[in-house]
């Protein structure tokens, strides 16, 4: 646990390697970042603390970041344009789409995430 309750965690990650791509965009921008056991309740183990810069400016890089580790998974959906939790066909809806069978909002990172890491939360 953060000892200082002024921690701010950008976002958690499930592996080193994505905390240490993390680390480096936010870097790439000026933004100072650490990486520490993850102390929310969630099945990632690593959060990433703001230690230098902008929180607002941190977060929109955050974004793009995983934005950009996404980019395999553009959507919460199989090949075959269905909803990656519910099954239903949402090819050829426009973003953002939003499952009509089960409400998931299916372009956010939190879906895309999920979908990418076989995770149902
Ligand atoms: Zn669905």
């Amino acid at each position: 646990m953060p000892s200082d309750p002024n921690t701010i965690i950008l976002t958690t990650a499930p592996s080193s390697s994505h905390a240490a791509q993390i680390i480096y965009g936010l870097d790439l921008r000026g933004i100072g970042a650490q990486v520490i056991e993850n102390p929310l309740k969630s099945s990632d183990r690593y959060a990433i603390i703001l230690v230098k810069g902008d929180e607002a400016v941190a977060r929109s890089a955050i974004t793009v970041i995983w934005d950009a580790m996404l980019d395999a998974t553009p959507r919460a959906a199989d090949i075959d344009g269905n909803c990656y939790f519910c099954g239903y066909n949402i090819a050829g809806l426009m973003p953002p789409v939003i499952c009509p069978e089960c409400g998931h909002p299916l372009d956010t990172i939190a879906a895309r995430r999920a979908a990418s890491e076989g995770r149902i939360d």
